[in-house]
């Protein structure tokens, strides 16, 4: 069918669903109407081609709040080390790495592997002889946090390896620190080339429609911004709000952004780091470190210059949105000061709020707070060491935030932690850590309050179009194979059956949509 402007319009009617909208003005229905992309009605009478859901589940398709794409697309084509439990395990993914790459034609290229944690086997970290299957081609694997690697023989023979400020080299075991692994390492690795860049765009954005997520928020280089996105942006399925992770600007010459964007690209905002992590003990805290007290960790770029509250003026002022990653409770503290003397619009973003003080929590009242509860699942494990007891009440207070009114919104932070949606819900409402034991469970949310984190208030945090299915808003649904609402998250998980983007199927695991 044409409209009157000859554009091709379709107009599709989903029944038989049961459908959680997102929207508190009306949470249920039971049929859905989508017309050239964007939700016309709900429960009205069925028009255009209907389609029988069958009783299956639909929301407001996933929106992953805080991710980097092309890091993460990278990691599609590299060697997946994570979860691994036993050097035996770790050393038979690299070998069919290797092999995998042999029988590509690819006998000289690099072997990049990612996300081994020595928490996984209870040990030391890698050295250079668990990578001996990689044969004579240069290999490196990241820890899962990308602050620390390993690499071999043959890397460690093309790597500068004289002492460097900031960062820490084993030679003998080939292990590479913060920023020996950032300046030695990463400008050694052969950069893809742009067409490779684009085709791993192409994947990612596959892979994250399987997982039922139809748009991100995702932190990106200009470079990257320029050459791989601006380019594509008419093309892409997913919708990508970006936010610029160049920062070595100064306040008095903002960096040149590109202008263009579309209905699926646009630059949001700008990021900034005010501390560093908890594991590397780098988050910067009000109160030592139990395992290590003779440091609070470290501040960070403009939080350490004193110029956090003008820089964030300075994104302000350009229309877009401060972004700053502030993961220990001294670091939020600044932060939130900082906020206290900026406009409330474009809205700041705080980014992992890892650990609040008590005292500090109703300061997030009406706050975008942007977490990954998958961190949570992930970092448990270490939390204890690093915090103590007294202290774990201020890790992930997710369940406090929500009750002083702060606007929590989820995502990944993928390639840290896998994007799966459904992982980030179970960790935030059952409190299980990746070893299955619950921890600090007091701090769990309820399945509708994990929904809406990735759903509604994602949207208004990214400025997206989605986030609710009310009429106006755009189609960008997920259908489920059972209810997430009526599911023990400790025994079950749903599956994600399609994943529909702006009233196109990306995603059709069930065969139940017709190809639109
Ligand atoms: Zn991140």
């Amino acid at each position: 069918m044409k409209d009157a402007k000859g554009a091709t319009t379709r107009t599709i009617t989903l029944q038989h669903a049961r459908i959680w909208t997102a929207d508190p003005a009306r949470p249920f229905a039971h049929s859905i109407t989508l017309r050239d992309g964007n939700i016309v009605a709900l429960d009205a009478k069925p028009e255009g081609e209907v389609i029988d859901l069958g009783g299956r589940w639909v929301g407001p398709a996933f929106i992953d709040a805080h991710l980097h794409l092309t890091l993460g697309a990278a990691t599609l084509a590299q060697c997946d080390l994570s979860g691994c439990s036993s050097r035996a395990q770790f050393e038979s993914r690299i070998s069919a790495h290797a092999r995998a790459l042999d029988d590509a034609g690819e006998h000289e290229s690099w072997l990049v592997g990612f996300g081994w944690n020595e928490a996984d086997w209870r040990a030391d970290a890698p050295t250079r002889a668990w990578l001996a299957a990689a044969g004579t081609r240069p290999a490196v694997a990241w820890r899962m946090d990308q602050h620390s690697c390993v690499v071999n023989d043959a890397a460690l023979a093309k790597l500068d390896t004289t002492p460097i400020e900031g960062g820490e080299i084993e030679r003998e075991h080939g292990i590479f620190r913060e920023q020996a692994a950032w300046k030695r390492v990463i400008p050694a690795i052969p950069t893809p080339s742009l067409a490779a860049k684009r085709a791993s765009l192409a994947k990612a954005c596959a892979h994250l429609h399987a997982l039922g997520i139809a748009s991100v928020g995702s932190m990106e280089y200009l470079c990257d911004i320029r050459d791989v996105f601006v380019p594509a942006r008419n093309a892409l399925t997913l919708r990508v709000h970006a936010t610029v992770l160049d920062r070595a600007w100064p306040l008095d010459q903002p960096p040149e952004l590109p202008q263009e964007s579309s209905d699926f690209f646009r630059i949001v905002g700008l990021k900034s780091f005010a501390d560093g992590t908890l594991g590397s003990r780098t988050a910067w805290m009000l109160d030592p470190y139990r395992d290590q007290p003779n440091t609070c960790g470290l501040s960070m770029e403009h939080t350490l210059r004193g110029e956090l509250t003008a820089w964030m003026r300075c994104v302000q002022s350009l229309g877009l949105s401060p972004s700053i990653h502030a993961i220990g409770d001294r670091a939020a503290r600044e932060l939130l000061d900082a906020m206290d003397a900026c406009a409330d619009s474009p809205a700041p973003r705080f980014e992992h709020a890892q650990t609040l003080h008590p005292r500090d929590i109703p300061r997030l009242a009406g706050r975008f707070a942007s977490m990954q509860p998958l961190h949570k699942a992930d970092d448990a494990r270490q939390a204890l060491a690093r915090l103590g007891h007294a202290r774990i009440e201020r890790f992930f207070a997710m369940r406090a935030l929500l009750a002083h009114g702060a606007r929590l919104a989820f995502g990944s932070d993928w390639p840290i932690v896998s994007p799966d949606p459904l992982l980030g819900i179970k960790a935030a409402v059952t409190g299980l850590d990746l070893d299955g034991r619950p921890f600090a469970t007091a701090h769990s949310i309820s399945t509708r309050e994990a929904l809406v984190a990735y759903t509604r208030t994602a949207a208004e945090m990214l400025d997206l179009p989605s986030g609710i299915l009310a009429p106006g808003r755009a189609g960008d649904l997920v259908v489920l194979d059972r209810s997430p609402l009526e599911i023990d998250w400790t025994r079950e998980m749903p599956m994600i059956d399609a994943t529909i983007v702006a009233g196109r199927t990306t995603y059709d695991r069930a065969s139940i949509l017709p190809s639109f």
